[in-house]
């Protein structure tokens, strides 16, 4: 079967392309890196059917990623029988880069130039055939978003495919070119070499890959040097190449593109957006602020904020003690997320409450115990924030698909950069609000090995989705138990105090035991879409069939465990509710227990205080499952509730609290404590295999527990003594004093690369 390679920039529509010509259904999103994976599939509307590989995202052929050398290999060693090379037609000369080096390669390529919808849009034209003849390859104008001109370039590519076709160079002009012409002549005479104009090239640019397979060329190289001088780059033969190419394209290319027809320098939308968006000053507070409306549109029982204000219309409140307060809220207007909350957690509760009427006297007191307590309880606890769950990924699907996230790490990177981090480590991390495992993934985009482990190590605090029944349960108790804050704004507050706990450990790691120079990050800002709705559907499906496969394997299993632990003596005696307190759960939870009385849930607690504990471990193996714990548990601690009644999540919650006598602050150490620490085991098996290193991932282990172990005592401390907090203050003003006067002499070499269009 004719194999064809796409390749291209990442987010030049890679993904949107392969689906279009594959049928196949895969993510489709903003960030840079999301096609790691090799994805092959079939297209067959052409005179045969052909197996289309989608290659990594790739600024260039150099050796400095997995996702370049995967591509080069990939194009080099398999010999596609033709290169569909995807060019954003919006940033032309910036995607052109990678086509002059594809040319370079024996093997038919042909531009596809993508997201013509947009420019036509923003009033701009590119003319093709020009373009064709100056680069001398075939371009087929498409947009893969919307389907069209897909048959026409798929047509050309075909027929590209069966002329073969050597490579070529726009280096001609280029200080270099004559080295590099001696040196293709060397290696075509060895008669051992392909691509004999490709290799002398990254040869002369001296590429490490290169040199290490051709080192009898080196010296020719290195005799040049001695010789030739660069007023700009010395003898820096990689910098005077890339230089060469971009002349090269703005000289040529910049013709075939009309700029739209507004006045010259005027903005397009999008820039303005940006204006405000990626404002210096303005850029951090508003992306606070975006994210606090996603909470509370999410967790706010009191949407307007009517019933704080006492604006509650009068017919509102005759509805007092209805059904449409129970769901809608009466006294306060509830947002989207709490009323699904509300809907699916009354008809949960009213499947328990029957089962558990059906079993009554039918069958073993013990029997009826397991079921509707030990895995109804766990279950529903759980499953009860599914709607809220959905409804917050839904908000980060916009974000995301919008082009929104990829500013935000434009605006943290302008930053951070100057403490060891660049914009690129903060894609991944803003990935880990979804799941900690494709983000860890992603991080193989970051090139210096030390700014990947410190990565690494924080995305978990980018608290993902299995966290968050932890955070809404006990914020929806805390609000109910003690009256105090509201459920939205503590959920919020622990989001940005692991994304602040991220930020603080990153930059104590790359000053301490993880340095390393920052890559210079030439970053792209997509134009701004509108979120397709079929993407949406497809990131919430796969959301919610992962959340109910894991609900019912994992946390199932783990649920029906800790009945049993906790119903059965050491001496395997089975045990009624009232006396768990003997269990062999109960046993293990209070030995450990008084190592976590600095975190406000140990010794300090009374004789039901191993529960915190217990969930915390449970955690590990799927975080849901702290709150699945305390489903499971809360009909046996009996403390001003009705047993045999299945709990959710805020219910057991409280049940919980009134029975230990916990505090608000050690309630909030225990949340921050859960977020920080080790993650759940299929998360540190991944950490595992992307560390690569037995040292490296035992320090990660205890850089978890240490960290979760810091922030829950500092919160625990602070929250009980306030006067504390200035201490901690003056220690965290010390050192970030201390972290910038040690990094005064890095430089800030970002660069923003301004859209073609
Ligand atoms: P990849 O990173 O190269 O795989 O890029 P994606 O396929 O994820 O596309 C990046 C973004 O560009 C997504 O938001 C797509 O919806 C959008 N996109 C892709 N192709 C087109 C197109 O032809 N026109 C427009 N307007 N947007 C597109």
């Amino acid at each position: 079967m004719l194999k064809f390679a796409l390749a291209g920039n990442p987010n030049s529509g890679k993904t949107t392309l392969f689906n279009t010509l594959t049928g196949s259904t895969a993510h489709v999103g903003n960030w840079p890196g999301v096609t790691v994976d090799k994805k092959e599939g079939v297209y067959k509307k052409c005179g045969e059917p052909i197996s289309i590989i989608d290659l990594p995202g790739i600024y260039s052929l150099s050796p400095y990623t997995p996702e370049e050398i995967i591509s080069r290999n990939y194009i080099l060693d398999e010999k596609p029988d033709c290169v569909i090379n995807i060019v954003d037609a919006t940033n032309l000369e910036r995607n052109l880069y990678l086509t002059t080096q594809l040319m370079e390669i024996d093997v038919p390529v042909i531009v596809a130039l993508n997201m013509m919808d947009e420019v036509t849009r923003c009033g701009g034209k590119i003319d093709a055939a020009k373009l064709e003849k100056k680069l001398g390859i075939p371009v087929a104008e498409v947009s893969a978003l919307k389907g069209a001109g897909i048959k026409v370039l798929m047509d050309k590519a075909y027929a590209a495919s069966k002329t073969p076709r050597k490579g070529s160079t726009v280096l001609k002009d280029s200080a270099l070119a004559h080295l590099i012409n001696d040196v293709k002549i060397a290696l075509a005479g060895s008669g051992k070499v392909d691509n004999p104009l490709f290799h002398a090239v990254k040869l002369v640019e001296m590429d490490s890959l290169e040199v290490e397979a051709h080192k009898e060329l080196v010296q020719m190289i290195d005799d040049f040097k001695a010789i030739f001088t660069d007023n700009t780059f010395g003898a820096d033969f990689e910098a005077i190449v890339a230089d060469s190419r971009y002349q090269y394209i703005s000289k040529n290319f910049s013709c075939v593109l009309t700029k739209p027809t507004k006045a010259e320098g005027a903005l397009t939308k999008s820039d303005k957006v940006d204006r405000v968006l990626t404002h210096k000053w303005w850029g951090i507070p508003i992306f606070l602020v975006i994210l606090f409306a996603v909470f509370h549109l999410t967790f706010s029982e009191d949407l307007l904020y009517l019933g704080a204000m006492g604006a509650i219309p009068e017919t509102f409140v005759s509805l007092e003690g209805t059904f449409y307060e129970g769901m809608f809220g009466a006294g306060s207007i509830h947002s989207p997320g709490v009323i699904l909350f509300n809907f699916l957690d009354s008809s949960m509760g009213g499947v328990s409450e029957a089962l558990a009427g059906a079993m009554e006297g039918a069958v073993a007191d013990w029997a009826t115990g397991l079921v509707v307590d030990g895995v109804l309880g766990g279950l529903f606890a759980v499953l009860s924030f599914l709607p809220q769950i959905l409804l917050l990924f839904l908000f980060f699907s916009i974000l995301e698909d919008s082009g929104y996230m990829a500013r935000v790490a434009f605006i943290l990177d302008r930053i951070f950069r100057r403490f060891g981090l660049s914009g690129r480590a903060f894609m991944p991390m803003i990935m880990g609000f979804g799941c900690s495992i494709p983000a860890m993934i992603n991080t193989r985009t970051l090139a210096d090995s030390n700014e990947r482990t410190a990565t690494i190590r924080v995305i978990p605090f980018f608290s993902c989705g299995a966290k968050l029944p932890i955070l809404t349960a006990i914020a929806g108790a805390i609000v109910m138990n003690f009256g105090v804050g509201n459920a939205d704004i503590i959920t919020y507050s622990m989001y940005v105090l692991g994304i602040a706990t991220a930020i603080v450990t990153v930059l104590l790691m790359r000053n301490t035991t993880m340095r390393g120079e920052v890559p210079p990050f030439i970053m792209e800002l997509p134009a701004y879409h509108a979120p397709q709705f079929k993407n949406l559907m497809l990131h919430l499906w796969d959301k919610l069939k992962h959340f109910v496969k894991k609900a019912f394997t994992i946390i199932l299993a783990s649920t029906i465990v800790i009945w049993f632990v906790s119903h059965f003596s050491w001496g395997w005696n089975y045990l009624p509710d009232a006396a768990i307190n003997e269990s062999i759960l109960a046993g293990l939870g209070q030995f450990v227990q008084p190592l976590f009385t600095p975190l406000g849930f140990g010794s300090q607690l009374n004789a039901w205080g191993w529960v915190f504990v217990v969930a915390a471990v449970t955690g590990l193996i799927a975080k849901e499952n702290v709150i699945a714990t305390f489903g499971t548990l809360a009909a046996c601690i009996t403390a001003g509730f009705a047993a045999d009644e299945a709990l959710e999540g805020i219910d057991s919650v409280v049940q919980m609290i009134t029975a230990t006598g916990i505090t608000v602050p050690a309630l909030l150490a225990f949340i921050a404590f859960n977020m920080t620490t080790i993650p759940c085991f299929a998360a540190v098996a991944t950490a595992k295999a992307e560390l690569n290193d037995k040292k490296k991932y035992h320090a990660t282990l205890l850089f978890w527990i240490v960290t979760s172990y810091v922030v829950g005592t500092i919160i625990y401390v602070i929250g009980s003594w306030w006067w504390t907090s200035f201490l901690f203050a003056a220690a965290i003003a010390l050192a970030v004093f201390l972290i910038i006067r040690n990094n005064k002499h890095r430089k800030c070499p970002f660069r923003k690369y301004k859209k073609g269009v």
